[in-house]
């Protein structure tokens, strides 16, 4: 397969119904081979105004729709999407260095918010509350929020823009979507895959370029009521405060640093599992991720020498090869970032067990790595490594180990193995995180709840909840005679 032979792959920008381009280009790389495969429009503030007037002028007419027109189209979207999935996987792919089969489930994935938004779009309802005066009537109803606006990352780039655009059209609003520069092919091919599915112009536009000039006109601009925004925290406060100056309803989904704890009463072989699946999907590269892992002293043994055969069995290479279980890093940031943090654990006493160098000098490569006696202040502890190592603590007591999982000012996904349901209870009771994974490393679902407290970010993504960020509600206090 070859970009030129897949009919959905396009290079311009969506903007009202129309595929745009721009003088100025930014390239699209292959975090593989590292070489260009790509060029995309670099836009900016004036052509990003310019959408968010287009958006509004098509919420005057897509607000009106009924949630039924609007879930008969999402549902031909999510039918298109699962129809194209091999060409979205390979493009994936190639422009964000997973393997095949991992873009492929992201695909399954990403479809699966559109089906559950395009349900959802019909189960919007209002309230007929009681009234202590019995001469009113007291009613809520709930309409679309708006123009909305979404920023989204390179490392899911298919679910990350599924899980915003769908609810938002299911519930009448219209959204202009900025992805990140890394992996523009794949918003692109779902944008093209939208206007097949039949979503008016300005209903959902895609727009590529300087993430700086769109983000503050996006936050600026007071026809935009909505930004949703999935990436690092330090990006997410700062639109947070762009946001706040006409007051911009905002859901934020951040950074992690997920704990992962194995107690002594676990089934190893199966935490061992669990956090294989868990890590090193996508390179390590993902917000839940599992970015310190917390063995009690009684199976740190068994457990470790488990993990060192499984992750020596991982296959690193380039996706589209059909051995390939882990992938390249996006890019040399990434690469670098790593190192710094395996060099940092190693001058802090720690040891390599396995792993721990780039095979290629030139390449985005890492070998997946596993480090043991990782001191609490080590930097692959305290911060987000976004990579594939696997920092050691062990630990003796609960209290002590609930301690060290909230000594974090993160609160995203959290894990924790365990054959005790009364101990299961009582630190599923503690840990502060929005997600708990309880013997298992595969929380992710349409259906429910995603997201974080703390500075991992503000609402929920998914879930019948999902829907309830795009709209606002009404209250009409009808009073009548007697
Ligand atoms: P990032 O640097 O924050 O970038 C995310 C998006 O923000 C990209 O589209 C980027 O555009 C854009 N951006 C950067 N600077 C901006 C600015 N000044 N104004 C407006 N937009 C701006 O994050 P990343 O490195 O791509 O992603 C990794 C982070 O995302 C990790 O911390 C991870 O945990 C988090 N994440 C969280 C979730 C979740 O659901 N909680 C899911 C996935 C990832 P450009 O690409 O054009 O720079």
């Amino acid at each position: 397969m070859t970009f030129q032979s897949i009919s959905i792959f396009r290079d311009k920008c969506l903007l009202n119904g129309k595929w745009c381009d721009s003088k100025e280009k930014m390239p699209v790389y292959n975090p593989s081979s590292q070489k260009v495969i790509a060029q995309v429009p670099s836009m900016g503030a004036s052509e990003t105004k310019q959408a968010i007037r287009d958006a509004t002028q098509a919420f005057s007419t897509w607000k009106q729709t009924s949630p039924m027109h609007r879930a008969k189209l999402l549902s031909e979207w999510h039918r298109l999407i699962l129809d194209a999935k091999s060409s979205l996987a390979y493009i994936m792919s190639v422009e964000q260095g997973k393997p095949l089969a991992e873009a492929s489930a992201e695909i399954d994935y990403a479809a699966s918010y559109v089906l559950w938004f395009a349900e959802e779009a019909m189960r919007v309802q209002g309230e007929v509350l009681s009234s202590a005066n019995p001469h009113q009537r007291l009613i809520v109803t709930r309409s679309p929020v708006g123009v909305c606006a979404a920023i989204t990352p390179w490392n899911f780039p298919a679910a990350m823009i599924t899980r915003k655009v769908a609810p938002a059209l299911a519930s009448g609003c219209t959204m202009l979507v900025k992805p990140a520069q890394q992996t523009p092919l794949t918003a692109l091919a779902l944008g093209e895959l939208a206007t097949q599915a039949g979503f008016p112009a300005g209903v959902l536009q895609i727009i590529t370029g300087e993430a700086k000039d769109i983000g503050e006109e996006m936050t600026s601009n007071p026809q935009v009521r909505k930004l949703s925004f999935t990436g690092s925290t330090k990006i997410g406060s700062l639109l947070m405060s762009q946001c706040a100056h006409d007051v911009k309803k905002i859901s934020l989904e951040l950074g992690g640093n997920a704990p992962f704890i194995v107690f002594n009463n676990s089934d190893v072989s199966v935490a061992v599992e669990e956090l294989m699946k868990a890590k090193f999907r996508n390179a390590g590269q993902t917000c839940i991720s599992p970015n310190r892992v917390y063995v009690q002293s009684g199976v740190k043994d068994a457990f470790t020498q488990s993990l060192i055969k499984a992750i020596t069995e991982l296959k690193l290479g380039d996706g589209l090869e059909p051995e390939t279980t882990i992938g390249p890093l996006i890019d040399e940031a990434a690469v670098q970032k790593v190192i710094h943090h395996i060099e940092n654990a190693k001058a802090l006493g720690a040891s390599v067990l396995c792993g721990g160098n780039r095979p290629l000098a030139d390449g985005n490569w890492f070998e997946p790595t596993l480090l043991d006696n990782v001191p609490p202040n080590a930097l692959c502890v305290v911060e987000e490594t976004f990579g594939p190592v696997v920092p050691l603590v062990t630990f003796d007591s609960e209290q002590e180990v609930i301690h060290l999982a909230n000594d974090t000012p993160f609160g995203l996904a959290a894990y924790l193995f365990s054959s005790d349901i009364h101990q299961v209870e009582r630190i599923t009771n503690e840990i502060d995180s929005g997600m708990i994974g309880i013997n298992t490393g595969v929380i992710s679902a349409a259906n429910a709840p995603f997201g974080g407290v703390k500075a991992s970010g503000l609402g929920r993504e998914g879930a019948h909840t999902g829907i309830e960020e795009y709209l606002e509600m009404k209250y009409q206090c009808y009073g009548f005679k007697a």
